[in-house]
């Protein structure tokens, strides 16, 4: 099969266009033909590589994947060669506490495709049964494979670990990337109001469209100022946080009393500073979260599918651009989601 390939950490030039070896299902297994796989910012981490962790090369990224499955490796009830679906993108033991107790990101197994094992950047890709979800036939295969992780993360961020509630204050960070997108459109499915920051004067107008109901440049303004004023000067119930450290200190900022920061990652680099007293005095909540459940994306997926979550793609490229359309996510220009398509 042909597929994007890396045999080494670096710039996007290292990805390469080549042919591998078919993947063989397995007992358990399922074989799918990818029709697309969504670009993440986990797939740059991994191209680049991280200190102390690496992949086995030749390695194929890509987390996010929809397409039709092309073989069974066992019986599989409710499965059948030929059928649409997208994949849950994270692995897991499945038997120990944290996966029984529907915490599988938790799993001291946990993999994710294209970061630990095998991506969807690739004409075929094995997956385990349980990661399969069908998808309706008028769901196209570009949005199946934008949905997956970015909406499972901020699913779980705002409904498992902030607990968002009707008509709490929420500050969505960078609306025009995967998980603002996908925060902007869960927090007002809960019947949150929210705040957005964006860039770009376009991006700001996009963010609008999305369902955001006051819009901030975060290069412009100056975001924990303008959260007091939009809020009272209560600050804001939940903040989205996927930044880091540029936009950290003013996240603390910006938040009310008894106020909940749930961050699941640090785009702009891992030291934020806090000011405790901040913490102590206001009584403020700082949560960490990463990815989320198969049950949370079993959650999720029905609004999806009805319509009222509504992955966004920017562009969708041929999967032998894979490198130019790295070189586009890395360039942060775009609104929504980059898609490959084998
Ligand atoms: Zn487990």
């Amino acid at each position: 099969m042909k597929a994007a390939v890396i045999h080494e950490h670096g710039s996007p030039s290292v990805l390469r266009y080549e042919d591998v070896p078919d993947p063989t299902a397995g007992p358990g297994e399922v074989l799918v033909r990818v029709r697309a796989c969504a670009l993440n910012h986990l797939d740059l981490w991994t191209r680049r590589g991280l200190p102390g962790r690496s992949v086995p090369f030749p390695h194929i990224l890509g987390n996010d994947i929809s397409g039709e499955i092309a073989a069974l490796g066992g019986p599989a009830d409710g499965l059948a060669v030929g059928q649409r679906v997208l994949l849950s993108p994270g692995t897991s033991c499945g038997r120990c506490q944290a996966c029984l107790s529907g915490e599988d990101s938790s799993c001291r197994q946990y993999r994710i495709f294209g970061a630990h094992l095998p991506g969807g950047y690739a004409e075929l890709v094995r997956s385990p049964v349980t990661n399969v979800v069908p998808i309706p036939d008028h769901v196209g295969f570009e949005e199946a494979a934008a949905f997956p992780l970015v909406f499972l993360t901020a699913w779980h961020m705002l409904v498992s670990r902030a607990h968002v509630r009707l008509g709490e204050d929420v500050l969505v960070w960078a609306a025009g990337s995967g998980v603002g997108m996908a925060a902007v459109q869960i927090a007002k499915l809960f019947g949150a109001r929210v705040i957005a920051t964006a860039g770009r004067e376009e991006k700001l107008a996009q963010a609008k469209a999305l369902g955001a109901d006051e819009v901030l440049d975060h290069h412009r303004q100056d975001v924990a100022a303008e959260v007091r004023r939009l809020t009272g000067r209560k600050g804001v119930e939940v903040v989205i946080e996927h930044v880091g450290q540029a936009s950290w200190e003013r996240s603390i900022l910006s938040l009310a009393q008894r106020g909940r920061l749930v961050t699941c990652g640090a785009t702009t680099g891992p030291d934020g500073r806090t000011d405790l007293r901040h913490v102590f005095a206001k009584q403020l909540t700082l949560m960490g979260s990463y990815m989320g459940s198969k049950a949370e994306l079993l959650e999720a997926a029905p609004h999806f599918f009805a319509g009222r979550l509504r992955p966004l793609v920017h562009e969708a490229f041929p999967l032998a651009d894979a490198r130019r359309a790295h070189e586009v996510m890395e360039a942060s220009e775009h609104f929504g989601k980059l898609v490959l398509r084998p």
